[in-house]
């Protein structure tokens, strides 16, 4: 599969000023990434690891206190690759939303309140593809929305007057009016009801599919991982510890944080008490040494607490960081 997006050992860092003093969040921390045409890139972890400062970092939406302390991001269009912090801003304004657009945790935060959802997409598709007009832009958003199948009334709806669930999927879709390459999803699903998030996941995966574009779906719910990414990254304090074909990894989970993140999911017809990682994840302000997870896990060794691990690699397009593959 091609590739769209190649992401080589990028750091993005908060710099902070706390008190007079400078103070750094390595969010995000030597991270390697490859999204393939066509598939669901999965990004599992707890909160706190750095899985929504990556996004950032892939839609081109580092402002400070955020700033990117070395690595690079390219956007592979078919004509090249685009270098996308190498170019200045209005090239990579460009980029956004064509070739790689966002939909956030909540709708609120993109739909104005004070619009009608069509002249929210009315305005979003002019400001992108000039020379439309007003007429051509509400059409371009009718036949996106029957494409997806959406009731075309909620055009004439203001935000308030939808259900949480029907924002989100107008935010979806208007992340997705323009056919971008790449839809990046930060946990799209979180404060919906167990049946609305199946609803607006499921529409995703349409989407990605009938566009022949990438997902890059970031939520903490290896469920729904299991269910639709095809690869899979896990994070922790701003790496990538484990990552390959979901399925290898739900089968034979290498590190033991992926081992807990499977083990604490509800299974049917299984009363028995499900296992959490223990602990909770280092501040991101002051990382262990060594392996950042030695303080949680269980089969740490004397190595562990000084050398942190290298990538090892242990099956087809399965790596993981942890010394026990060391063999
Ligand atoms: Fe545990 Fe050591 Fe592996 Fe880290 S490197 S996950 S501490 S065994």
């Amino acid at each position: 599969m091609k590739k769209l997006i190649e992401v080589k050992k990028i750091k993005a860092y908060y710099v902070l000023d706390i008190f007079g003093k400078q103070r750094t969040v390595r969010a995000v921390d030597g991270v390697d990434l490859d999204v393939l045409e066509g598939s669901v890139h999965g990004i599992a972890g707890e909160s706190g690891c750095g899985k929504t400062t990556l996004l950032k970092v892939l839609f081109a939406a580092v402002e400070p206190p955020l700033r990117m302390v070395d690595g690079k991001v390219y956007y592979l269009n078919g004509a090249g690759a685009i270098d996308l912090y190498g170019i200045d801003e209005s090239e990579r304004k460009k980029l956004r939303w064509s070739f790689a657009s966002y939909v956030p945790q909540g709708s609120m935060s993109v739909l104005n309140p004070v619009l009608k959802i069509k002249d929210t997409f009315r305005d979003f598709i002019s400001s992108h593809l000039k020379g439309r007009s007003k007429i051509e832009a509400y059409e371009m958003a009718r036949e996106h929305i029957r494409d997806l199948g959406l009731p075309l009334k909620i055009l004439d709806a203001y935000p308030h007057q939808l259900s949480g669930g029907m924002r989100q999927r107008v935010t979806i879709a208007l992340a997705t009016v323009l056919k971008p390459k790449v839809i990046i999803a930060d946990e799209p699903t979180t404060a919906l009801d167990v049946v609305t998030q199946r609803g607006v996941i499921q529409l995703l995966k349409d989407i990605q599919l009938r566009q022949g574009s990438a997902l890059v779906l970031v939520t903490h719910d290896m469920g729904v991982h299991a269910n639709i990414s095809d690869m899979l990254s896990v994070m922790y304090a701003g790496k990538i510890i484990e990552e390959g074909r979901t399925e290898d990894l739900f089968e034979n989970p290498r590190h033991p944080y992926t081992q807990y993140l499977i083990k604490s999911l509800p299974r049917f017809g299984d009363r028995s008490k499900r296992e959490s990682p223990p602990g909770s994840p280092p501040s991101l302000f002051n990382l262990p040494t060594g392996c950042a997870f030695h303080p949680r896990c269980p089969f740490k060794m004397i190595k562990c607490e000084k050398e942190e691990p290298v990538i090892f690699n242990v099956g087809e397009s399965h790596k993981v960081a942890c010394w026990l593959a060391e063999g």
